[in-house]
């Protein structure tokens, strides 16, 4: 048996998360199973973070598209003080997953990660110069939930096989990576404007929307991008999703990946002064109109006023 980590950190007295940092090869004592009588508890009273591929699982699960599955089925918060969105699974009025039922989960194949990582819990950090992040786990032991009186010694490893959730990190690697950066590095770069938010949004969670986006003649006249490559981005969801955290790289963090078509900018701009001039001109137009008709309408009153 290998013993836990031995390093402590501080968390509130009341924190159901224990105060002990576990490593893959640590030992949990833990078992969720039909029988347990604590049954649903924890999904009567959901609290659960929507990654993006998540919300890809769920929305084919479902036979819906990512904006009716964010209607119907989130609530969108405030990840960070910037205001980086983020999604949380809905509920009904006493905090139920909209998915549970009498014999559990209603999409267990296609469940949220977090929905897998319980009743571990991910410890993402990065050390100061270094250029990936660590993970390590936490053991959340709430009191609703017996699994933790079953008799059963399992690995953090094994337990994470057992759920799926290694091929539902790895997907989701970079968006977490995107938020930690963010975060890290929030102050010195300074608040996203809310088209780069709305940018974060629509990629990160509405990969519907995001398709119809990346396949305007908008984004086509300035991202250099091979038929190939939208040949795949049209047909496969999940190189849409990867597709849209290097853009949101590039966004936020001035990473250039995609290339850029030579004076693309230069020439949207002037496209853009040029409408804006149109529609100034368009303006004026109207309003010299409008003046001149008052200025009738003026004179044929007078003209009544003096007939009568
Ligand atoms: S998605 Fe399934 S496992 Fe997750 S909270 Fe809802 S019912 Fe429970
Ligand atoms: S054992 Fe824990 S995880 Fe399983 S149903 Fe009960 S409360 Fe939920």
């Amino acid at each position: 048996m290998t013993p836990m980590s031995e390093q402590k950190f501080d968390l509130p007295h009341h924190s159901p998360v224990q105060p002990t940092r576990l490593e893959l090869d640590d030992e949990i004592k833990f078992r969720c199973h039909r029988g347990v009588s604590c049954w649903n508890e924890c999904c009567a009273r959901a609290d659960v973070t929507l990654a993006p591929y998540d919300i890809i699982r769920l929305k084919t699960h479902l036979g819906i598209d990512s904006t009716e599955f964010l209607a119907k089925y989130s609530v969108p918060f405030e990840i960070d003080a910037h205001g980086i969105p983020g999604i949380k699974l809905r509920t009904d009025d006493s905090g139920a997953c909209l998915f549970m039922t009498e014999d559990g989960c209603s999409v267990y194949e296609n469940r949220p990660t977090a929905c897998r990582y319980y009743p571990s819990g991910l410890l993402s950090m990065r050390a100061l110069g270094k250029p990936d992040d660590e993970q390590h786990f936490l053991l959340i032991k709430e009191e609703h939930c017996k699994g933790h009186e079953e008799d059963n010694v399992i690995t953090i490893g094994d337990y994470r096989k057992e759920q799926g959730v290694d091929g539902y990190d790895e997907l989701n690697r970079d968006y977490y990576r995107i938020i930690l950066k963010k975060k890290s590095t929030g102050p010195t770069i300074g608040a996203p404007s809310n088209m780069s938010l709305q940018l974060f949004f629509m990629a990160s969670y509405d990969v519907d929307r995001f398709r119809r986006f990346v396949m305007s003649e908008n984004f086509i006249k300035i991202y250099d991008i091979t038929d190939e490559q939208y040949e795949k981005l049209e047909k496969d969801d999940v190189e849409l999703m990867k597709f849209g955290f290097t853009l949101m790289r590039q966004v936020l963090f001035g990473e250039l990946s995609i290339k850029e078509r030579e004076g693309a900018w230069d020439k949207r701009a002037e496209e853009r002064r040029e409408i804006l001039e149109y529609r100034k001109k368009i303006e004026i137009e109207e309003h010299m109109s409008k003046q001149e008709e008052a200025r009738k309408a003026a004179i044929d009153s007078g003209t009544d006023k003096a007939e009568i």
